[in-house]
């Protein structure tokens, strides 16, 4: 949010959504989703900064519902699957029990540096590795958080609107 934005936020409240502008270029395999997608976050060893900024996402501002992505409770109901973190021991099996429940077409977008590629718990003791190591990714936003307006871009892409 620029200055500008939040100086008019605070002045007129009601004008808190940000214009985001136009849809980014549609990730290959956008199409099959026909721009409605439905998203089990799963958290597979995050500090929880990235789970903040994903609520931003979703929050007021940010707004992806209105891009057409929205939260789900059960993988069987998603389209998408969010992961944050790195895949922690615990978390390499849950984590591929959810993907394998999910209907096909399905997508993986892994959110945030430790997703990416185990950002600072690379090599801890308790850490099976990156996302990708565990299921296969197909968009990974960068960042330790990633910025609410980079996690809606991604989603964005899938949704194509
Ligand atoms: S990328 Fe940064 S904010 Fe996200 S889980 Fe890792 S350390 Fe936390």
């Amino acid at each position: 949010m620029t200055l500008r934005t939040a100086v008019r936020t605070i002045l007129h409240p009601h004008t808190a959504t940000e214009d985001l502008g136009p849809p980014p270029r549609p990730d290959p395999g956008a199409r099959r989703l026909a721009g409605s997608l439905q998203v089990r976050h799963v958290d597979a060893g995050s500090c929880n900064g990235c789970e903040l900024e994903i609520t931003s996402a979703f929050g007021p501002v940010y707004d992806a519902e209105r891009f057409g992505a929205r939260l789900v409770a059960s993988p069987r109901h998603a389209d998408a699957l969010v992961v944050t973190g790195p895949v922690t021991r615990n978390m390499a099996g849950p984590l591929a029990k959810t993907y394998d429940a999910m209907p096909e077409p399905r997508m993986v977008v892994a959110v945030g540096d430790c997703a990416r590629d185990c950002g600072v718990f690379r090599g801890g003791y308790g850490v099976e590795g990156a996302v990708a190591e565990v299921v296969p990714v197909d968009v990974a936003v960068a960042g330790c958080p990633p910025h609410p307006e980079a996690i809606t871009k991604a989603l964005r892409g899938l949704t194509g609107r």
